[in-house]
């Protein structure tokens, strides 16, 4: 078609367009320059040409300190199953707060948010708190070591668990350092990880039972467990193949590894989590974001025997064998917010993002099509991923294919226009982001294809 402009040209005006509206934003970045690395303090908070600065989030919606709102599909990286300050939630934080922030003591709070938990998820008999995913991560590592005597841990080539150095390997690994696509090489993600930490950490391919059973079965006394997200959510949304994860919880029971759900991010699949819409139940599974309503939280939950290694009570030898502290550890104001926002999700409320959720995809799988741009759409219940490529969308490494340059042309557009997502295109929805919103978001998206297609 003619007259489209081309996209270097798009690329500029929306640049210019994003400058122009945001100057506040603009003027809090060149002063946090100084007093923060980069202005930055959270890696996946920066953009160019300068990130934005919130003022308030209220339900679906954000305001910036220069006044402009937009519709949040993106609800802190998953982590608010309700939006902004629902009602309940913020009156549960206040009334917590009020009664002390802190004490050096349990609360009932605790046992309440893990009797919850334990009601909900499959594989949680014992619940142990902390404060962030990392840190759930970190204890399921060393529970894993410590139940097994093994030092070694399994993870997926583009899985994400944190930014602890166990982990922070082959999240994304250049083509040419990552090796067979069967048979993956470990590759730090980040200067500063000690070779010996890397070679103790095996790197399996997502969706392909038969080699990583080639490739841990030689491994069966050297690795303690598997970490795994259900779904691959930062690898770009993937689903996992049917049967996937019931092959790999009987080759890691075949082979007594344990095996770990990563469900951080997916616990908002459905009220039993990903694991209860999966059917497949793991011996361990580590929480965090929408348990703790918008605070900052963690979870570790699993299968009694391996969570008595945190007993204090009866620990092996009458000592804990396991010792897990933490200052903030189960802090009551965020237990209350986690109760709060549990009570709301009940199956209706999962129902209703789940409908919600098919609605967005089916919609902006008709777009591409319309549209006839290179692009697919994954993700499940409340979860969705546009990919700027027509690879078979199975694991880490299709999913890399994806034209960067558009996903971030798309970030940068649906900021023009009223949409806040994530820079690689990935969102989310909440219970309070319906078909108004999600119309918005889809009429933004349509407008981007139209040019796209026009400048190709
Ligand atoms: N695991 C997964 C699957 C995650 O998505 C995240 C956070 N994006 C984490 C672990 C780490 O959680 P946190 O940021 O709370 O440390």
């Amino acid at each position: 078609m003619m007259g489209g402009e081309g996209r270097d040209e798009i690329q500029r005006r929306e640049e210019k367009t994003f400058s122009e509206r945001n100057p506040g934003s603009k003027s809090l970045y060149d002063r946090a320059r100084a007093a923060l690395p980069g202005g930055n303090t959270r890696t996946l908070t920066y953009y160019a040409p300068f990130p934005l600065y919130m003022a308030r989030g209220e339900g679906p919606r954000l305001w910036d300190v220069d006044g402009n709102v937009r519709i949040d599909l993106f609800n802190n990286a998953t982590s608010l199953a309700h939006g902004h300050a629902h009602p309940d939630v913020v009156r549960a934080v206040q009334d917590a707060a009020a009664l002390g922030m802190a004490f050096a003591s349990a609360t009932e709070w605790e046992i309440r948010l893990a009797e919850m938990l334990i009601e909900r998820l499959p594989s949680a008999e014992r619940v142990r708190f902390c404060n962030s995913g990392t840190e759930a991560n970190i204890c399921a590592v060393r529970a894993m070591r410590a139940f097994t005597g093994r030092s070694k841990i399994a993870k997926f080539e583009g899985g994400y668990h944190g930014s602890f150095d166990d982990v922070t390997i082959s999240i994304h690994p250049s083509a040419e350092a990552a090796g067979d696509r069967r048979f993956p090489d470990p590759v730090p993600d980040s200067e500063g990880i000690p070779p010996e930490v890397v070679g103790n950490v095996v790197i399996l391919p997502f969706n392909d039972i038969e080699a990583i059973a080639e490739r841990l079965r030689p491994l069966r006394d050297e690795v303690a467990g598997i970490l795994v997200e259900p779904l691959m959510g930062g690898a770009g949304m993937i689903p996992p193949k049917p049967d996937f994860l019931r092959d790999l919880r009987d080759l890691a029971h075949e082979l007594k590894m344990l095996l770990m759900f990563d469900e951080v991010m997916m616990f908002r699949l459905s009220r039993s989590g990903a694991q209860g819409l999966f059917g497949v139940t793991p011996d361990l599974t580590s929480l965090g974001k929408i348990i703790g309503g918008g605070l900052p939280v963690g979870a570790l939950c699993g299968r009694e025997d391996i969570m008595a290694l945190f007993d204090p009570s009866e620990g092996g030898g009458g000592g804990t064998r396991v010792p897990h502290a933490g200052t903030f550890n189960a802090n009551p104001v965020t237990m209350a917010a986690g109760v709060a926002t549990l009570e709301n999700l009940d199956d209706a409320a999962f129902e209703q993002m789940a409908f919600d959720g098919d609605y967005l995809r089916r919609n902006l799988k008709e777009l591409i099509q319309s549209t006839g741009v290179a692009a697919q759409v994954t993700g499940e219940a409340s979860v969705f991923k546009i990919h700027f490529t027509m690879e078979d969308l199975v694991d880490s490494r299709s999913a890399h294919t994806s034209n960067r340059g558009l996903e971030r042309l798309l970030f940068l557009y649906g900021l023009n226009r009223g949409v806040f997502t994530n820079t690689l295109s990935r969102g989310c929805l909440s219970t309070v982001t319906h078909q108004a919103e999600i119309d918005l978001f889809l009429e933004v998206v349509e407008g981007f294809l139209r040019e796209i297609a026009n400048s190709a």
